[in-house]
């Protein structure tokens, strides 16, 4: 299984996007970082992926 993930371009935590899909809008959980992560700001393809095969990724 492809693992998608984000990473913050402030403090460099990643996410995976199913945490980013639930949500669609989160803050970012590092330490003191205030930057908000959208699951809008995922490459187009990687969102694709995901949705496509979204099934794949509840765990
Ligand atoms: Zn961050």
């Amino acid at each position: 299984m492809r693992i998608i993930t984000q990473t913050c371009p402030q403090c460099g935590t990643i996410v995976s996007a199913n945490e980013l899909e639930s949500t669609r809008v989160m803050k970012c959980p590092g330490l003191s970082c205030e930057n908000v992560l959208r699951f809008e700001d995922l490459p187009r393809e990687d969102r694709e992926f995901f949705l496509d095969h979204a099934d794949e990724y509840e765990l």
